[in-house]
């Protein structure tokens, strides 16, 4: 049996109130981690605060030079923005890569980066691109948000409001990817803008890394030839039934290869 109270807040406020009130509550997004995993009862929060009916959450805008999505946006929505296509279409290839059509209309932003599932796409974007992450506390930096496997800065009553996208010069996304499920067994996220260049490896590791040989690479050649032969050391790497780390390994620098073909093409 379940005993869960079900809360359906309008305001962010209202939802950190109802949290704070819960014994052990948990925030609800799309439910696509979530509620599996109540359901093999490996959760068993004794509040559920659902975060879909919160206006503040939803949304693409472009803010000066970067775009902000709130938390609550679908993968589908993204993937369809005109906004995300006209000025970061690697994210919005990115987006349309995540599961299937109903994971891309219930998965959120929020959701995604708060699992921080070391295979999830979304992480590589937002480290990729330098982003910050905007919660109803503070903004946190890209590399000092995502913590470990499933891990992450947040304390466990913080809500993720929105992200903030710096627009790049040039970017792209490929992954490889696990023929059932779509997470990505590597995936590599190429960005170049005024700052730099960053490699965004997901998939790979524990959780998202910087390769930063690669991106030393593409800062003197932003070529495809540039990052051909830099080789990923397994150490550390993820092995599974899906792909060994040395697998993975090679697959860092096939991903951040064809990154930055689809960045340049
Ligand atoms: C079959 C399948 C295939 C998938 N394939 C892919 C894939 O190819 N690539 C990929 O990247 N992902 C993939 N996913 C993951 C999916 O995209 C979802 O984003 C992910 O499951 C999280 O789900 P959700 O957004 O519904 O969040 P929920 O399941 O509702 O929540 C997940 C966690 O985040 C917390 N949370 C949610 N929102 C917030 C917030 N705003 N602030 C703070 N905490 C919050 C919740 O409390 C919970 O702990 C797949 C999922 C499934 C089921």
């Amino acid at each position: 049996m379940y005993e869960t109270t079900y809360h359906r807040p309008s305001s962010v406020d209202e939802a950190a109130a109802l949290f704070a009130k819960g014994k052990e509550a948990k925030y609800l997004a799309g439910g696509h981690t979530l509620i599996p995993v109540m359901k093999q009862r490996l959760a068993a929060p004794s509040d559920l605060v659902d975060l879909g009916s919160i206006p503040e959450l939803k949304g693409i805008k472009r803010d000066g030079n970067a775009i902000v999505i709130g938390a609550m946006t679908k993968h589908v929505e993204v993937a369809t923005s005109d906004v995300v296509k006209g000025a970061i279409p690697a994210l919005a290839h990115l987006a349309e890569l995540i599961g299937d059509p109903q994971v891309r209309n219930r998965g959120t932003l929020g959701g995604s980066i708060a699992n921080n599932d070391p295979a999830a796409d979304y992480p590589a974007a937002v480290v990729g691109l330098n982003a910050t992450v905007i919660t109803n506390k503070r903004k946190i930096a890209a590399e000092e948000f995502f913590k470990g496997m499933f891990e992450t800065a947040l304390a466990p009553d913080e809500i993720i409001t929105a992200v903030s996208f710096p627009i790049p010069e040039k970017a792209g996304y490929e992954k490889f990817r696990n023929p059932a499920s779509r997470y990505a067994i590597v995936g590599a996220f190429v960005a170049k803008s005024a700052s730099g260049v960053r490699v965004a490896v997901t998939g790979a590791g524990p959780s998202v890394f910087r390769q930063k040989d690669m991106e030393a690479a593409l800062g003197k050649s932003f070529t495809a030839d540039a990052v051909a032969n830099i080789k990923q050391s397994a150490n550390g790497l993820n092995a599974d039934i899906h792909a060994s780390a040395e697998y993975r390994a090679h697959l860092v620098t096939v991903m951040a290869k064809r990154a930055v073909q689809r960045a340049t093409g």
